[in-house]
Formats: structure tokens, C-alpha cells, sequence
């Protein structure tokens, strides 16, 4: 999707430091990260938010991956959070669906994570 930031990325026009990457998803460093691990969790088929994603073996797929980058990232013992903000109000900034996968402290004593 023209000007789509997540869509350039997937392209490779704009770069990122990739964490993980298959034929539906990829999976790269947040720019700026609220926690020693802050990864994105990306289709690469552009769905606006979790509204329009109607592909249930995809979202399936994305939570495998997201365990499979949790185990690689050593954030599934200790624990992390899985975070999908879902339109205006919840603060999503990038309009292409995004889970954050956010750990590698404990984040039960973490402030200013209110973007996120
Ligand atoms: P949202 O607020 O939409 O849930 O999250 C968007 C996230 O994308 C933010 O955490 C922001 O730091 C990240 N982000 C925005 N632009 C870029 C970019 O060009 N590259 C990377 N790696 N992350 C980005
Ligand atoms: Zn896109």
C-alpha cells in the first residue's frame, strides 16, 4: 500500500533490523523501544487494524510467531507482553496491523509505556 510505512518495510525501501521473517510475516526491532526487547509482529499483507484482518490461518500464523520470536528473544520463560493497539483512540500510530512483543525486564514496575 502506497505511503505505508510497514509496507516499506516489507518491501525492503525503507530498512530495519529484522528479528524473523517467513512468506506471510515479518518480524523487526521497534525504532523506539520502551524495553530491552521491543519487537514488531507484521503481516506482510497490508490489513489496516484488526477489524479488517478476516484471516483466521493468518492470525493463527502471527501468534505462532509470535511464540517462535519469543522463544528465540528468551522472553517466553520470564514473561512479556503482546500489545495491539487497535485504532485512533488506543493510540495506533502505523495503520498497518502490528502486535508488539515487549519484554526482557519486568514490566510490572515499568512507567511511561502509556504509547504502547
Ligand atoms: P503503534 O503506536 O501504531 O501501535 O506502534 C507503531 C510503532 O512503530 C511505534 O512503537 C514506533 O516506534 C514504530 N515505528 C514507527 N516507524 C518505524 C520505522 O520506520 N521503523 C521501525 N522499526 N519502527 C517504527
Ligand atoms: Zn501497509
Amino acid at each position: 500500500m502506497e505511503d505505508c510505512i510497514f509496507c516499506k518495510i516489507v518491501s525492503g525501501e525503507i530498512p530495519s533490523t529484522k528479528v524473523y521473517e517467513d512468506d506471510q510475516v515479518i518480524v523487526f526491532k521497534d525504532l523506539n523501544p520502551v524495553a530491552p526487547v521491543h519487537d514488531l509482529v507484521v503481516p506482510k499483507k497490508h490489513y489496516k487494524n484488526v477489524m479488517e484482518l478476516d484471516d483466521k490461518e493468518l492470525l493463527n500464523h502471527i501468534f505462532e510467531v509470535i511464540k517462535t520470536v519469543a522463544k528465540q528473544e528468551n522472553v517466553a520463560e520470564d514473561g512479556f507482553r503482546i500489545i495491539n493497539n487497535c485504532g485512533d483512540f488506543a493510540g495506533q500510530t502505523v495503520k498497518h496491523i502490528h502486535f508488539h512483543v515487549i519484554g526482557g525486564e519486568d514490566l510490572t514496575k515499568h512507567v511511561g509505556m502509556d504509547h504502547c
